[in-house]
């Protein structure tokens, strides 16, 4: 084919700024779109980070501490059967047993190994470049970007993955910072683990409060209890005398996610019948356009019958109707409706995941909402939503995390052990007070108090890009080329074009994941990264480049 020139420059060339997971699964898909349409596309690949293709959630060199949330049996990264590549459960040595959370760090080596299976595919010549993108320039109808030794480009294509890069500290995190520096106690992040475990070496008799209740604080909670080198037996835990001497987890709601069910055979009692996913995806597909009210009504009406059906078998006594009620509760005020104490929540919660008590309604919404995340995604992310709506089913979605999202079920024995032997606190879980003393800082609620003299934050900052400090995403959004939807992140097309100040999409410019949350929902899986979201990405950047006169035309249509 005719290689056809932007402004005189060649107009093949891609620049992709983010070599994680995500950036893998838009490769795959680049490289087999363009092999079927016998295109050849020649790519440069930004990203500092050390370990190209796992990114910093999935480093090889991270802690094996640090558990995926995802078993075995339900991991599927699926590559384009062009590609030929093995999957996970095929290419692990040694494997993992099919009810096993493998560590991420040995998930990043296979992510590894499907960039170096994507850099042989005969239709992209890649070049990777180990450096951060400072800034984004357009020169005519070509994109150039800029690291801090030179400018590279021009490029028809950018596409920006950069996950959720270095953001301002929110107003509590920012006043520690500032307590911390002024040597009162020590402020530590949790990640990467690997560090966090050398930093509690220094921690041994002391308390140590972790802001941030959900998956992170497992990580975190391993890392100064194993990661000092202590054992989980038969018997409860075994400690080695290095630990901290109390750990104290809080977060706003005070309670620690819920497991996923324990074996394949738990988690088959709730699997939608096929009837009821059909009748799902058409709910997201007209709710997504919707308005809010017909969007709640669709959804819910949506959910009803899987989850009503499988308390009928599960939890016979659970009343008529109260799935309506609770679910009405759920879309205006997620997670009020757990009114037990954070040990109530893992003891419940293992004893639903095992199948040896009922499950709630709240843990059968929130398995059936699991299985249904790639529908859900499918039926959202193509749509032009309407106002408001993204903020009501992304709000949903994020507050059904604390089911959908959970950890393995060995994670919450491992903390209702440590609960047990004292060595875990959840006295103060729910919202303490916090007062900021010369010894660190002093955590109070319902008359217990506690100082702890070391502080770990474990909280995930938030995804929208005025609070991103990276100079990349700040000068988007200064020039008007990344824009964002009311309380959510960026708005960009259904193929992940980012769509400006004029209201028209920014011929050439992609973004995709968790900056881009409520123009897409569910960001934050690695099935994400493979979806069909790179998918329609690469579909779109392709027919750009096959025929840029089109793609102009329509970029301001
Ligand atoms: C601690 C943690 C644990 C998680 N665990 C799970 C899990 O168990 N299961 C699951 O499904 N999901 C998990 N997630 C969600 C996870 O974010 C996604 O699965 C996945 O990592 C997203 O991939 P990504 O490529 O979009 O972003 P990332 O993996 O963050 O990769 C983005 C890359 O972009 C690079 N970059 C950023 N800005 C620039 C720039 N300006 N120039 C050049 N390069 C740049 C970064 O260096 C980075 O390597 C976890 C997330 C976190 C934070």
């Amino acid at each position: 084919m005719k290689v056809k020139s932007l402004d005189g420059y060649e107009s093949r060339r891609i620049a992709v700024v983010g070599l994680g997971p995500r950036g893998v699964g838009a490769l795959e898909a680049l490289a087999n779109l363009a092999g079927e349409r016998g295109m050849r596309v020649s790519l440069d690949l930004f990203d500092p980070h050390p370990s190209p293709g796992a990114g910093p959630n999935f480093d090889p060199d991270e802690s094996d501490l640090c558990r995926l949330n995802i078993p075995m049996r339900d991991i599927d990264l699926r590559a384009p059967a062009a590609l030929q590549v093995a999957s996970l459960s095929a290419w692990l040595e040694p494997p993992i047993g099919r009810d096993s959370f493998p560590p991420r760090a040995r998930l990043g080596t296979y992510l590894q190994y499907r960039l170096e299976a994507v850099s042989d595919a005969p239709a992209l010549e890649m070049t990777r470049i180990a450096a951060q993108v400072t800034h984004l320039e357009r020169e005519g109808q070509a994109w150039f970007l800029k690291t801090d030794t030179r400018r590279h480009g021009p490029y028809s294509e950018v596409l920006l993955v950069p996950g959720q890069p270095a953001t301002r500290p929110d107003d509590q995190l920012a006043a520690w910072q500032a307590h911390a520096a002024r040597g009162h106690g020590t402020l530590a992040q949790a990640y990467p683990v690997r560090r966090l475990v050398q930093q509690g070496d220094d921690w041994a008799g002391k308390t140590v409060a972790v802001r941030g209740f959900a998956l992170s604080s497992f990580d975190v909670i391993r890392a100064l209890t194993m990661g000092a080198g202590g054992r989980f037996t038969g018997a409860g835990y075994q400690p080695s005398g290095r630990e901290p001497r109390c750990i104290v987890p809080f977060s706003l709601d005070g309670h620690p996610p819920y497991p996923k069910p324990a074996t394949e055979e738990v988690d088959a009692r709730f699997e939608p019948t096929p009837d009821e996913t059909d009748a799902f995806r058409e709910a997201v597909t007209i709710a997504a356009c919707a308005s809010p009210n017909e969007a709640r009504q669709r959804l819910t009406a949506a959910l009803i019958p899987p989850v009503e059906r499988t308390l009928m078998t599960q939890a016979p006594e659970t009343a008529p109707d109260s799935v309506a009620d609770w679910l009405a509760t759920e879309w205006s005020d997620a997670g009020v409706q757990e009114v037990g104490t954070a040990l109530d929540c893992v003891s419940e919660g293992i004893a639903m995941a095992e199948g040896t008590r009922p499950p709630t309604i709240g843990y059968v919404v929130g398995q059936v909402w699991r299985k249904w995340q790639d529908p859900l995604r499918q039926g959202y992310n193509p749509a032009e939503t309407a106002p408001v709506t993204p903020a009501l089913i992304v709000g949903f979605d994020e507050g059904l995390k604390r089911y959908s999202y959970g950890p393995p079920v060995a994670a919450c024995r491992e903390l209702l052990s440590l609960i047990e032997c004292g060595l875990v606190s959840t006295g103060l879980s729910h919202d303490p007070d916090i007062a900021l003393i010369d010894e660190g800082w002093r955590l109070a609620s319902a008359g217990r108090e506690v100082t702890a003299e070391v502080m770990i934050d474990a909280v995930l900052p938030s995804p929208d890009p005025h609070q991103v400090t990276d100079s990349l995403i700040s000068g988007l959004i200064h020039v008007g080329w990344l824009t964002t939807l009311d309380d959510l992140a960026a708005r960009t097309g259904p193929d992940g074009l980012l769509i400006g100040s004029d209201d028209r999409v920014v011929p050439g410019l992609s973004l995709l994941g968790r900056l881009a949350l409520g123009s897409v929902v569910a960001a934050d899986s690695l099935h994400d990264c493979f979806g069909a979201a790179s998918r329609r990405w690469a579909e779109g950047a392709l027919s750009r480049i096959a025929d840029p006169a089109a793609a102009s035309v329509n970029a301001v249509g």
